[in-house]
């Protein structure tokens, strides 16, 4: 008798916390379809400050390529106008983030704290965050961004150790550019300051992964944030650089959430659907000097390309058919988010 009433006990317990898990389960998702499916406007916006060869190759980029840099040969920089009229379509609301960089190393737009200043000044709610290599990052340098306003310095390092620095970008410099990091944080601290949040990584791929834990471990300690980053294809354009993914992407492929949350801006105005389209103008969106960032948005280009998306028809986007993006995004779509 008191094994049954116990066993009954025991049953309804492990209904309530089925319903439980369940309830949490779906919570979780409805943040995750909030957080990514941005149908008013983009919650991750890029600004591409200029578009020419960069003074590094990394495996992990288009720019090792000939072809890319060939087509990348006029230097296409973006005029100060041109960013205030982004600025100005920009909403000043928390949970914007606005990523400055260039289709070549960040640091080499000289006036980049100018840009970084303006926007500040007059869109202090969204979080500004720049990509650099910091092979160009002087102490002169590093005030001088510190000074700008900027919220986040995402720092490429890449490599945990000169050998693999040397074959991942084909440069002798790692131990100069991790001064440098040590230096900006050092910079920043003495400052008291708690702006920017810096951050670096190390590239997911397999030819890396004896360095991940050591790298992992070590800048941990120094910057405010470090970890192995997930290394996407760039729609297959770096299929043939001699890297290895970690992890197979899915084979169960989803529509790719960049399309309802990411945008990206080239130097001359010009949306594209998510990366440098250089072979053709299919990628092209719109150009924010004669729509707005928010009708180029919710316009016609971008319902068409989530259609195919949400139809499986990867190979009418551009890029998309060979692109492993995609599968860094969480799976918004099906009932259960990708959770197992
Ligand atoms: S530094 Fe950046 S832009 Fe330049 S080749 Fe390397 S990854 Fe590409
Ligand atoms: S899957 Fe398509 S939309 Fe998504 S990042 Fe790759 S190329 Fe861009």
């Amino acid at each position: 008798m008191f094994k049954k009433i116990a066993s009954a006990i025991n049953a309804a317990k492990e209904r309530k916390r089925k319903e439980k898990a369940a309830i949490e389960k779906k919570a979780r998702l409805e943040e995750l379809r909030k957080e990514y499916l941005r149908y008013e406007f983009p919650k991750s916006i890029g600004v591409s400050l200029s578009e020419f060869e960069c003074i590094y190759r990394c495996r992990m980029c288009p720019q090792y390529s000939d072809e890319y840099r060939n087509i990348l040969n006029s230097r296409k920089i973006m005029d100060f106008e041109t960013f205030k009229v982004i600025v100005e379509q920009i909403p000043d609301e928390e949970g914007i983030s606005v990523e400055i960089s260039s289709m070549n190393e960040t640091l080499m737009c000289k006036d980049l704290e100018k840009y970084i200043s303006y926007f500040k000044e007059r869109r202090p709610k969204p979080m500004v965050v720049i990509a650099t290599n910091g092979r160009l990052l002087t102490e002169e340098r590093a005030k001088s961004l510190i000074n700008s306003g900027l919220d986040v310095l995402s720092f490429s390092l890449d490599a945990g150790s000169k050998e693999s620095y040397k074959w991942l970008c084909g440069s002798d410099d790692y131990e100069l550019v991790c001064e440098n990091l040590l230096r900006v944080v050092e910079i920043r601290n003495s400052l008291k300051l708690d702006k920017p949040k810096v951050q670096t990584h190390i590239i997911g791929i397999k030819e890396l992964s004896h360095e991940f834990g050591p790298f992992v471990e070590k800048w941990s300690k120094i910057v405010d944030f470090a970890n192995v980053r997930n290394y996407g294809n760039w729609g297959g354009l770096v299929d043939d650089n001699g890297i290895t993914p970690m992890d197979k992407a899915p084979e169960k492929r989803y529509p790719c959430a960049w399309l309802w949350c990411a945008s990206k801006i080239l130097s001359n105005g010009n949306v594209v659907k998510c990366f440098i389209h250089p072979y053709s103008n299919g990628g092209i969106l719109g150009n924010i000097k004669e729509k707005s960032l928010k009708e180029i948005w919710k316009g016609e280009k971008v319902a068409a390309l989530r259609k195919l998306h949400e139809n499986g028809e990867y190979s009418k986007a551009e890029l998309c058919q060979d692109c492993n993006v995609w599968s860094l995004f969480p799976d918004i779509w099906s009932d259960d988010g990708g959770e197992k």
